[in-house]
Formats: structure tokens, C-alpha cells, sequence
């Protein structure tokens, strides 16, 4: 019988653990907050945003929405930046991609303070997370891993492959899994040949290219775990479909992530986990 990793069956569960973690903050007279900087209005960030706010809400969290005109220059965001790690009210920084042309992502990214970093991005804590010692896992990463407990589904000595090698979400997974001790994790990329042969070896497979539905069951070894992160917006008549061909693939797994309500909701999830460990770090 295939298991259905229900997101937000999951993401429900642990935000009554979220909500209690903020209570406890606030009894010793901490809010979480984390500051969202926005520049420009790119439709879907500022649907991204609202998805934060409304979370933080849900958990008593605060959620700043700090906007910017798209003509914004990068000095100025800068400085909004340097004005944010320094206020100790704030414990999380993010700086929601994509920026306008012109601006420069990692110059930005990098100015926000490492232990206020809660997306995991700057460089400072990609290498943390290169040595195997996350100080902030990026959240989608973090988000499949805990889709994965909820569902008491262990990866260790179990060999896994990822689709997908992105700083932001393929390349965090795969190392996620090496630290929880997958026996191989196989890293397919768009360069890959052979990437059904290598796919079908994996007991665990984590897939994030943003390809509709180029996954089927020719990739999946019977029995497989099968987790899709891929959302790939309007690209079936207007319907959010993942990487995976849901339909075919799923018979043959023995869990599988649907696309909409699997990986999506344990994200915004994440992010909040990643807040909510910076203040109780700041608040010690
Ligand atoms: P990206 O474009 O930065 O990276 C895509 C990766 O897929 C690259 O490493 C590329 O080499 C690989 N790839 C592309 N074509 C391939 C192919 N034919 N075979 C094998 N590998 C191939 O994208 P990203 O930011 O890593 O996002 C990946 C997907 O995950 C997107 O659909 C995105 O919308 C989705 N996403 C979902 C969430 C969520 O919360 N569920 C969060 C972030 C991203």
C-alpha cells in the first residue's frame, strides 16, 4: 500500500509544536520576528509573503513586511539591512528572491547577519552546512526532512538520489541526507546520463528540477520513497503540477508527496522552525 506524505496533515501537526515553542519565548518576554524584504512587487513573492505572514499569525510569531520601489538602489537596501542586525528585536532576515535586475543578490544576502540568516544563504552558512554542522538548514531542504520524521521514514543506510543540484534546494537535500546517514546519495543533474539507471538503484528519491511531470515510473525502483518537490506553476492547463507523474508513479511506491499539499506547506513550516531556533539561540 503506497503512503501518501500528506504536507499538510504534517505542517498541522507541527505547528501546535511551533505555537508552544513561541509561548515559551514570549513567557521569558521574547517575540519571534522575522523581517521580509521585498524589492519590487513580483507577483509571486508577494504571494510567498502573505503564505509567511499569515504562518506567523497561526503561531503568534511577527512577520515584518519591509517594502521596497523596484528602483530601489542597492545601497539603500543595504543599509536597511545593517539597520535590521542591529535591532535586537529582530531575529530573522530574509531577502525574497528574485531581486530586479541590477541588484546584486549575493553582495545583499551576504550583509544579512549569519545568525539572523534563516533562509540558510549566505555564505558563511552554506559552509556550515558544506562541513556538515547546518547552523540554519535552507528550509525546503529542512521542510523534506521533516515530511520524512512525520512519516517515521529513516534514510539511513538506505541509498538515496536527488534530481536537482540548486544552492537553495537540491544541493542542501542531498547533503542533508549524507548527514543522516544515507548509504550513497546520488546527485542527477541536467547533465546526467543515465539518469533512470542511477534513479532506479535509490531507495529514496528526492526530486527539484522545476520539470513537469518528467519523472515516471521508469525512474522508481518498486518500493521506492518518493518525494516531489518540483512546482511547476500553470504548466497543465492552468493546474500546479510537480517533477513526478503523480498517477503512473504512485502505485509503485511505498510513499509518495502529492503536488499541490506535499513539500509546499512544510516550507513556510521550515522557516518558521529556523526563526523560532534563533531567538531561543539569542534569548540564551
Ligand atoms: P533551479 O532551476 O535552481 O535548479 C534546477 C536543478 O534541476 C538544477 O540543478 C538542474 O541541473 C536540475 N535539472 C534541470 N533539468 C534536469 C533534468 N532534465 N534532469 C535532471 N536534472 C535537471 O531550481 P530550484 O530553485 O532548485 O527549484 C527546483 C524546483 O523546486 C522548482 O520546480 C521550484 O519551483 C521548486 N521549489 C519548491 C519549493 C517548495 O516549497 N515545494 C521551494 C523551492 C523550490
Amino acid at each position: 500500500m503506497t503512503i501518501v506524505l500528506d504536507g499538510r496533515k504534517a505542517r498541522d501537526a507541527y505547528r501546535t509544536k511551533l505555537a508552544l515553542r513561541v509561548k515559551a519565548l514570549a513567557d521569558q518576554g521574547t517575540l519571534p520576528r522575522l523581517a521580509i524584504i521585498q524589492v519590487g512587487d513580483n507577483r509571486e513573492s508577494s504571494i510567498y509573503i502573505e503564505q509567511k505572514k499569515r504562518f506567523a499569525a497561526s503561531i503568534g510569531a511577527a512577520a515584518d513586511h519591509v517594502r521596497f520601489a523596484a528602483d530601489a538602489s542597492q545601497d539603500t537596501i543595504a543599509a536597511k539591512i545593517g539597520e535590521l542586525n542591529r535591532t535586537p528585536e529582530v531575529h530573522g532576515i530574509i531577502l525574497q528572491l528574485p531581486l530586479p535586475e541590477g541588484l546584486d543578490r549575493l553582495v545583499l544576502m551576504n550583509l544579512i547577519d549569519p545568525n539572523k540568516d534563516v533562509d540558510g544563504l549566505t555564505d558563511e552558512n552554506q559552509k556550515l552546512l558544506d562541513r556538515g554542522e547546518p547552523r540554519f538548514v535552507p528550509a525546503t531542504a529542512k521542510g523534506v526532512m521533516l515530511l520524512l520524521d512525520f512519516y517515521g521514514i529513516d534514510v539511513k543506510g538506505k541509498p538515496a538520489a536527488v534530481f536537482g543540484r540548486s544552492r537553495l534546494v537540491g544541493y542542501p537535500i542531498a547533503q542533508l541526507l549524507h548527514i543522516r546517514g544515507a548509504s550513497s546519495v546520488s546527485v542527477i543533474h541536467s547533465k546526467t546520463e543515465d539518469a533512470a539507471l542511477i534513479s532506479r538503484a535509490a531507495d529514496i528519491v528526492i526530486v527539484a528540477m522545476g520539470k513537469p511531470e518528467l519523472v515516471d515510473r521508469s525512474y522508481i525502483k518498486d518500493g521506492a520513497v518518493v518525494v516531489d518537490v518540483g512546482i511547476n506553476s500553470a504548466a497543465k492547463n492552468g493546474k500546479v503540477v510537480g517533477d513526478v507523474r503523480y498517477a503512473d508513479v504512485a502505485p509503485i511506491t511505498s510513499a509518495i508527496s502529492p503536488v499541490p499539499g506535499g513539500v509546499g506547506p512544510m516550507t513556510v513550516l521550515s522557516l518558521f522552525d529556523n526563526l523560532i531556533l534563533s531567538a531561543e539561540r539569542f534569548s540564551r
